[in-house]
């Protein structure tokens, strides 16, 4: 049996996608070609792209007016992209971001490059949510709080702080807080495709492919049509929504075997029953872990309750003296990658689309046993 895989990304991807990868590898579908050998301008890749562009939007009900783009340079690119193409939208060059965690600071610090960007809201100080004394960045600044500048070109934030373990889905109309007509943009790298995306209220959402979508090497972005077209001078032509929607995601020669295995991953997501069944197995699998850490007094989760996230659970040990000897053996049990991202400590477990129940079960199993022998 293979282990249970908890990388945050690149994580694990569906058994049987990497099994039709392997079949597939030499031969696609009788071309005598392996995908990595296709041209991209061909009837066989076209054909590969193309379903994947239609199975994304079926499965996300991306509406009409919204195009999908398959890009390069991971969602990192995307926090220069996004304002080299948004930003200059009113000619002003103001846009706002809302700090929850290390990856929306990142976003906020790279679009400080290229323009007037203010914070929000942050929940980078300690703060007491509904009577929870709640550390920096394990809680989620409140919309209603949010200070928004009504002449911005975009208010950015991102919906799952991958490191932090903070996911937000209650994403607000921002006309109803005074910011009319500003866009919402969402980083949605480490949920995209675990639940369903309400498109109502935001104008771009994006994601890096390599947690629950497939290989690195491709960026998703969903963007409302007349958020196109607004570029910077000085935005790469390659990076230029318009010049990567006009072509089809081809403005360049597109990462076409990452594109490929992302499509097998969104068939395989399909046969099992599309976004809405794989939400239940999420919801399944993240109260599975969260129930047994709460109730264990021996590990601790320090994410407000409202805003855990399903997708990446960081948790501690209470005597963090055991870290080693906790990482030593869940590896030999056939549990890897669970040592927490550096910047927080402790553990944590990602446990995306691919990742069973079963899988979550055996973590638990560990981690009770673990504990019968260390508390
Ligand atoms: N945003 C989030 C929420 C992430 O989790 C990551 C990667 N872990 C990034 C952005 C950066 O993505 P990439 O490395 O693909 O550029």
């Amino acid at each position: 049996m293979r282990p249970w895989n908890f990388s945050a990304g690149p994580s694990a991807l569906p058994l049987p996608v990497l099994e039709q990868a392997a079949q597939e590898m030499t031969d696609w579908h009788g071309s005598g070609l392996s995908v990595m050998e296709m041209s991209h301008r061909g009837k066989h890749f076209l054909q590969i792209i193309n379903e994947a562009h239609d199975d994304l939007r079926e499965l996300l009900s991306v509406p009409d007016d919204f195009e999908i783009l398959f890009m390069q340079g991971g969602a990192t690119a995307e926090n220069a992209i996004i304002p080299l193409n948004l930003i200059g939208r009113q000619g002003l060059g103001k846009a706002d971001y809302v700090l929850s965690g290390i990856w929306s600071e990142k976003s906020c610090k790279e679009a400080r490059r290229y323009g007037d960007v203010a914070v929000a809201g942050s929940s980078g100080c300690a703060s007491v949510i509904n009577g929870l004394s709640q550390a920096a960045f394990t809680w989620f600044p409140e919309p209603a709080q949010w200070q928004l500048r009504d002449d911005a070109a975009y208010v950015h934030l991102c919906s799952n702080e991958t490191i932090g373990g903070v996911e937000f889905v209650n994403w607000p109309d921002l006309n109803a807080l005074g910011a009319k007509g500003v866009p919402l943009v969402v980083d949605a790298s480490s949920h995209i495709l675990s639940r369903p995306i309400d498109f109502s209220n935001v104008g771009l959402v994006y994601a890096g492919a390599q947690k629950n979508a497939g290989p690195a090497g491709v960026t998703l972005v969903m963007i409302r049509k007349d958020l196109i077209g607004h570029a910077l001078p000085h935005c790469p032509s390659a990076f230029d929504y318009a010049n990567v929607a006009a072509s089809g995601s081809m403005f360049n020669t597109p990462p076409t075997y990452a594109i490929y295995v992302m499509g097998l991953v969104f068939k395989w997501l399909k046969q099992h029953g599309g976004v809405a069944a794989i939400e239940q197995v999420n919801i399944q699998k993240a109260n599975a872990l969260y129930n047994y850490i709460d109730a264990s007094g021996f590990y601790e989760n320090r994410v407000h309750p409202s805003v855990r996230s399903r997708m990446n659970v960081p948790f501690f040990l209470a005597n963090e003296a055991l870290n080693t000897t906790f990482l030593a053996e869940s590896e030999q049990a056939g549990l890897f990658q669970l040592k927490g991202h550096k910047s927080v400590g402790g553990m944590r477990a990602s446990i995306y689309n691919a990742m069973p129940l079963e899988g979550v079960q055996a973590l638990v199993s560990f981690m009770q046993e673990f504990e019968r022998r260390h508390g």
